[in-house]
């Protein structure tokens, strides 16, 4: 799935947020409906705009109709992710400000010696807010931001996969400052797309590696040529990627990530900050020391693994309630009890087992920087 999510309120941001095509927002922004509706076609006509706009002054090389796919398929996943939104992760935080965000920010401070990197890579088990910290890295770096998972590319669209990255890459050079996002990014730069794999995904793979060292050539202080200059920045390009299987990355492509950062799972303090949010807004009847009882027994879990136990526990006082939940009142659903987690703990396992988290523990002490 590919998506590109306007930016954010930058002078060159092309596309803005939006409903999905199709699909309505959950929550509109106001309380209105019917100012939210007109908000919405003319964000619409805006957006409509804009991608003319776009496509007329299209980059040399770049295949209107792949470029026209991924200005479609504009998919805003939910709202916005801030720094605050994601518990723990400090250290990754820090890491992203300082090589994405106040270069994209200040791009006068970071040149010569402090030029950012090119490419950064987030690794660790699924589910310990890699995405998140993705969009939360383009939500405050006012960069428009292209989305893409990596399967997508090279299965998706066969043929046509080489196509796309270029046309992703160009459009990302015309609107910079950009960010792509490439989710899953081991299913595209693994080794074994290089052997005797399908020949599209290997065609993208080289088409991929092809284009991300255009960028690093540019960030390099290479002089750009007049040509280049005109089809956009690419000094102000940079490729996020993430995977939970790093060691499917071929060497090659794993030595142009200069940044790898690992993203463990949460430890105890983590735990308990995401818990007590995700509690935050919930009539609950949990003690401090439940809370306690619930970090410990969370050990190894990730933040996805706590978001779905505390979810299902909150299911718990609606569950038994039968036919009678069409009609009890809000006032009178009991609170969440420690009993509803403690229940819900028998279905909700950790999704990383020992095993598997000493293989990123393994890998990151090998190959990877925990900030
Ligand atoms: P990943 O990309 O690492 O597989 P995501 O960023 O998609 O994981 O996280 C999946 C879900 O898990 C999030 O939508 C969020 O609900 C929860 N989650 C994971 N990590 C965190 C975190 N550090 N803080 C808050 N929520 C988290």
């Amino acid at each position: 799935r590919m998506a590109i999510s306007g930016a954010n309120g930058s002078s060159n941001s092309a596309v803005r947020r939006k409903p999905p095509p199709g699909k309505r927002r959950e929550t509109p922004p106001s309380s209105d409906e019917e100012s939210w509706e007109q908000h919405s076609s003319e964000d619409e006509d805006q957006e409509a705009q804009d991608i003319v706009e776009i496509m007329n002054k299209l980059p040399k090389g770049v295949d209107p109709q792949s470029a026209r796919q991924i200005l479609n398929d504009i998919v805003v996943r939910g709202d916005e992710v801030h720094w605050e939104d994601i518990a723990g992760l400090e250290p990754a935080k820090k890491a992203l400000k300082e090589a994405v965000v106040y270069p994209f920010l200040r791009p006068d401070l970071f040149s010569g010696l402090r030029e950012p990197a090119r490419g950064m890579l987030l690794f660790g088990p699924p589910g310990t807010g890699k995405t998140m910290l993705a969009r939360a890295v383009a939500t405050e770096s006012k960069s428009t931001f292209f989305s893409v998972s990596a399967s997508s590319l090279t299965s998706k669209w066969h043929g046509e996969s080489e196509k796309l990255v270029r046309a992703l890459f160009g459009l990302a050079k015309a609107l910079a400052p950009s960010i792509i996002f490439v989710d899953e990014i081991d299913s595209l730069l693994s080794a074994r797309s290089s052997g005797s794999e399908h020949e599209a995904s290997r065609r993208s793979k080289t088409e991929f590696l092809v284009q991300w060292s255009d960028l690093q050539r540019a960030a390099a202080g290479r002089e750009q040529s007049a040509r280049d200059k005109k089809e956009g920045d690419a000094s102000r390009v940079l490729v996020l990627a993430a995977t939970n299987m790093p060691w499917d990355i071929d060497e090659a492509a794993r030595r142009r990530f200069v940044r790898r950062q690992y993203i463990p799972l949460p430890e105890h303090q983590v735990r308990e900050q995401q818990l007590r949010t995700l509690l935050s807004h919930q009539h609950h009847e949990l003690s401090a020391e439940d809370i306690q009882v619930l970090v410990h027994v969370t050990e190894g879990f990730s933040g996805s693994d706590i978001t779905a136990l505390a979810k299902d526990a909150a299911m718990g006082p609606l569950r038994n309630l039968g036919e009678a939940l069409l009609h009890t009142p809000m006032d009178q659903i009991r609170p969440i009890k420690f009993q509803d987690f403690e229940s819900s703990l028998y279905s909700i396992r950790p999704s990383v087992s020992s095993d598997g988290l000493r293989k990123y523990e393994d890998w990151a002490k090998e190959f990877g920087e925990r900030g």
